[in-house]
């Protein structure tokens, strides 16, 4: 199960190639941001982001000025600065058959140009063409060859993105030669997909785009990034493939259920399910029986009432006399969902139990205890839930709330904690079906569509700042009415300007209107003091609460009718309508009021406007995707989920279903990716840093 020896030469520390000292190395570890040192497969996975054109050789007279050339001149002359004028360039004169032209460098010491550019002798110089005083120059050539040596210049010159200190030249060098070491690898794509797209192999993809010809061979629509695209969409694919299989092929337990406890559970609700609640929980109940093991992901709008399911579910697990265990993201939500569940559970003789990493040791063993005996059988927490100490005695059913926040790595820990148990995850963000592949392929969907009945709509506005009086007038006397309020700012950066208004900043401003009836709520206190201002706003001795985004996952204050976000433009999409969502729940019409501060960009106001028309969850996924990219909508930088770097989704998307399809067909017929085929397979994944998933294929 090793790595393919072929492979080696890619996974080498760059510090091991000449020309990559001390320095240079500690600036690439920096940009590439990876745990060791940079490695050559890193570099060949840094994709050019666009290309310079040094094909245009027209001569002097003919060559626009703005643009790239490439002239072959016979240097004339040369003017350095005067002695004392270092702010006066070095000047190169220089002609061709067809006109006359200034070669200009400013700062330049030593006389390392009159080398470089030999009087009477011809060069290749390649740059941009201006024109200064009616008279063409280039300023700073980026490439002087001679003529013999013209084969040295790349005539299509991708350009990366770059850090400070780190140029082109260097990296284009280490490109160059990290792809030269690059074998030809055996062919993991299956024959008739190569049949429906003329591609070239991986290695002639990756020298096309890093060493292109022509400028179409590293375009993003070119067969070579294509190529490319599928690659890393199939790795993906197949890593997540590999991941269910373990998960659901792995035996599970078989439950069956009397109905009981789930039956006084339903009628401890004080309302009815949903149909789709129904449904979902039909579903689980089916999944639960089956000998294998249940990964499913429940979808559902903010509001959609998915913690009914999970307890159904929970419940449904206890008849069989098996344990839950629920995670939330954090501890504020962890303790939101005992209150809610503990009431029910008990009613249906459950015993439910809090465990988080900051409770008094005495507390926590009385729980731990528990657990273990199985007298227990829910427990709420967070991760601390699936840490060392937390033994259970028999763990039926993991259900993570939030999902976004999780990867595919942290599911696999998770269950590994009862090798049998079955997995439920829950997501608020209603993620486009492009997402659900890519992120959660290894798993079964059910999706709450409907939302509970009786539910109003919310008055959405979008306001600027500058109307702040009337935003506080109104305020004041829906706050009379006895109603309560969010407010909610960005969370901000000491790094940035104090353009932006904090949390603190608001709390100040409000107290001074509202008095003792507004509390504040951060990121930075601890979790003890953030549930003491949130129980204080729960139970309405706190009127406006204002808060940094903390509040927004999952938490639920029916009586809270009005949501003021401060600096909506600065929000994402999906961060607006999850915030949206903490009012509505409860049987009072809501508002919602973006607050922006201008000026506002064509963008951002289109944005404000899609929250203010629609309260659409999958509508605003979809707008999202567009506008911001994958990463944002779930959270991917804070998470380290799987993100692309080759495939860009809106030139490739169309290529993860092909994959998606492809990678189910082979591991169907060959899951232990045995024999030719699956070596190639396996260097895939290796390439796309998925070989994590490998241990987990089962011999034979
Ligand atoms: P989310 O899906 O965002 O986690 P919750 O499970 O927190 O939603 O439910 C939101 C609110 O809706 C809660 O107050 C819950 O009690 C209520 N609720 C859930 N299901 C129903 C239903 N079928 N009818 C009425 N209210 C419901
Ligand atoms: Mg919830």
């Amino acid at each position: 199960m090793s790595r393919p020896p072929a492979l080696d030469p890619l996974f080498r520390s760059l510090r091991s190639i000449k020309g990559v000292g001390p320095q240079l190395g500690a600036l690439l570890n920096r940009f590439f941001g990876g745990e060791g040192d940079t490695i050559a497969l890193d570099l060949l996975m840094h994709m050019p982001t666009g290309l310079v054109d040094r094909r245009r050789m027209v001569g002097i007279a003919m060559a626009p000025p703005g643009h790239t050339s490439t002239l072959r001149l016979h240097i004339d002359r040369h003017i350095a600065p005067p002695r004392g004028r270092a702010s006066q360039p070095h000047r190169v004169f220089a002609h061709d058959q067809t006109g006359e032209i200034l070669l200009v460098y400013f700062r330049a010491q030593g006389n390392w140009i009159e080398k470089l550019l030999p009087v009477g002798e011809e060069r290749f110089v390649s740059g941009t063409v201006g024109i200064f005083n009616g008279v063409k120059q280039i300023t700073h050539p980026d490439y002087v060859v001679d003529v013999a040596d013209f084969e040295t210049m790349p005539l299509v010159e991708p350009v990366y993105p770059l850090t400070h200190g780190l140029t082109t030249k260097a990296l284009t060098k280490l490109v160059r030669a990290t792809v030269e070491t690059l074998p030809e690898l055996p062919e993991w794509i299956v024959p008739e997909r190569l049949e429906q797209f003329p591609w070239p192999t991986f290695r002639e993809a990756m020298t096309k785009v890093h060493v292109p010809k022509e400028p179409s061979d590293s375009e993003l629509w070119g067969a070579a990034r294509m190529r490319l695209a599928y690659d890393e969409y199939l790795a993906g694919q197949l890593a997540l493939l590999i991941v269910r299989s373990t998960l659901v092929a792995a035996k599970g337990i078989s439950r069956s259920f009397t109905g009981e406890i789930t039956g006084r559970v339903e009628s401890a609700l004080p309302f009815e399910l949903t149909d789709s609640q129904q449904l979902a929980i039909t579903i689980i109940r089916e999944d639960l029986a089956k000998p294998t093991r249940m990964s499913r992901l429940l979808q559902g709008d903010v509001g959609a009432g998915k913690t009914v399911v999970a307890l159904m579910a929970m419940a449904a697990v206890a008849e069989g006399g098996a344990q839950s265990a629920l995670m939330a993201p954090t501890e504020l939500l962890a303790a939101q969902h005992l209150r809610t569940i503990q009431p029910l559970a008990e009613k249906a003789g459950l015993t439910v139990a809090l465990l988080t990493g900051k409770q008094p040791a005495a507390e926590r063993r009385a729980v731990l205890e528990g657990i273990a005996s199985g007298a227990v059988n829910i427990v709420l927490g967070t991760h601390a839930l699936f840490q060392g100490a937390v033994e259970f005695a028999d763990l039926g059913l993991v259900v993570v709330d939030e999902q976004h926040r999780f990867g595919v790595s942290q599911r696999l820990a998770l269950t590994d904690k009862g090798r049998h148990a079955d997995l439920l995850v829950m997501t608020a963000t209603p993620i486009p079906r492009t997402l659900v592949l890519t992120h959660f392929g290894d798993m079964d969907v059910s999706v709450l569509r409907d939302k509970p009945r009786g539910r109003q709509p919310i008055d959405t506005a979008v306001l600027s700042i500058g109307e702040y009086d009337r935003v506080i007038a109104r305020l004041r006397a829906r706050i009379e009415q006895g109603a309560q309020a969010f407010w909610v700012t960005p969370l901000v950066e000491e790094s940035e300007v104090l353009d932006v208004v904090s949390a603190e900043d608001r709390y100040a401003a409000l107290r001074d209107v509202f008095g003792d009836q507004v509390a504040l709520v951060h990121g930075r206190m601890s979790a003890a003091a953030k549930q003491e201002v949130m129980d204080r706003f729960k139970a309405n001795e706190v009127k406006i609460l204002v808060a940094t985004t903390v509040i927004e996952v999952g938490v639920d204050v029916p009586n809270a009718t009005i949501m003021i976000i401060e600096h909506a433009e600065r929000f994402g999409l999906a961060q607006l309508h999850q915030l949206r969502g903490r009012v509505g729940r409860g049987a009072q019409r809501s508002a919602c009021l973006l607050l922006y501060k201008e000026p506002l960009s064509e963008t951002a106001r289109a944005r404000l406007e899609t929250i203010r028309d629609t309260e659409d969850g999958f509508v605003i996924a979809e707008r999202d995707l567009d506008l911001r990219g994958q990463g944002d909508l779930l959270g991917t930088r804070q998470s380290g989920m799987p993100g692309y770097h080759l495939a860009v989704a809106d030139v490739h998307k169309h290529l993860l279903e092909y994959a998606h399809n492809d990678a189910r067909s082979i591991w169907r017929s060959n899951p232990g990716l045995t024999g030719p085929h699956g070596e190639a397979l396996r260097a895939l994944l290796y390439l796309f840093r998925k070989d994590l998933a490998l241990p987990l294929i089962r011999a034979g």
